[in-house]
């Protein structure tokens, strides 16, 4: 395994935008469109928020006018900032890894291997742990 994928494409500098709705200041990036060789970099114009959260996911973004959750598929793809994500253990139900699928909201987790959205409900057993049940 390499490092590769979680470096930031070359010339993409974040700005600082106020986030009316999640009341602080967040990195917003815009896709250049290399699309040869870097298919998990976001597509030309197409703006990556890298500091998507859990609540984003329920809502709509004030920034883009997009589905929350559309816009934790872009960066959850685009893997500028994975660490942005709370993760769940679980099978993927698309390519079977046991990944930590990263959470978009309550219902949705997105495969960071083949990068499958998800559906997914959380199974606790007695001992306190849980895992994700999935489902394309
Ligand atoms: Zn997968």
């Amino acid at each position: 395994m390499t490092n590769d994928r979680k470096t930031a494409p070359e010339g993409a500098k974040p700005e600082n935008v106020y986030c009316p709705s999640c009341r602080h200041p967040v990195r917003i990036t815009v896709g250049r469109g290399h699309r040869d060789g870097h298919a998990n970099l976001p597509d030309a114009g197409e703006v990556v928020c890298m500091d998507f959260g859990g609540a984003c996911g329920e809502g709509t973004c004030p920034l883009t006018g997009r589905p929350g959750m559309v816009m934790g598929v872009r960066l959850a793809k685009s893997h500028l900032n994975d660490a942005a994500f709370q993760t769940i253990h679980g099978e993927c139900a698309s390519c079977h890894a046991m990944v930590a699928l990263e959470m978009l909201d309550r219902d949705h987790a997105i495969c960071p291997e083949c990068e499958t959205t998800n559906r997914y409900v959380f199974v606790d057993f007695e001992d306190g742990s849980a895992v994700a049940i999935t489902e394309v």
